[in-house]
């Protein structure tokens, strides 16, 4: 028989150090599971960046915020960037999407 600290099961913690409530644990899992498939870090952040979308020679900016490898800038997007994304790429081919010009692009020659 082991002794089990009253005080951390209390504190929604099993002596393992292992959340109990079943909504705590899923972000436990998540947390202790996520790691980069490029690098196998666990150094992910989250960030706002901006997606670069292109549309015959333009280029439309897109600020999503994305799951990012710190040691190999591997993105991670989730289903609801996905969907804005694919949102704005069909509203830029019905032409329904405000844009407002922010530089040029440029071709070296
Ligand atoms: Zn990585």
């Amino acid at each position: 028989m082991f002794f089990v600290p009253i005080q951390r099961m209390k504190n929604g913690y099993n002596y393992n150090g292992i959340p109990t409530r079943p909504r705590a644990l899923d972000r436990f899992r998540k947390e202790k599971e996520m790691k980069c498939v490029i690098c196998k870090s666990s150094d992910i952040q989250k960030k706002m960046i901006e997606e670069e979308i292109k549309s015959g020679m333009d280029i439309i900016l897109v600020s999503v915020e994305v799951l990012v490898c710190m040691n190999c800038g591997e993105r991670y997007y989730d289903r609801k960037t996905m969907r804005k994304i694919e949102d704005i790429r069909s509203r830029l081919k019905q032409k329904d999407l405000e844009v407002e010009e922010v530089g040029k692009v440029l071709r070296a020659i």
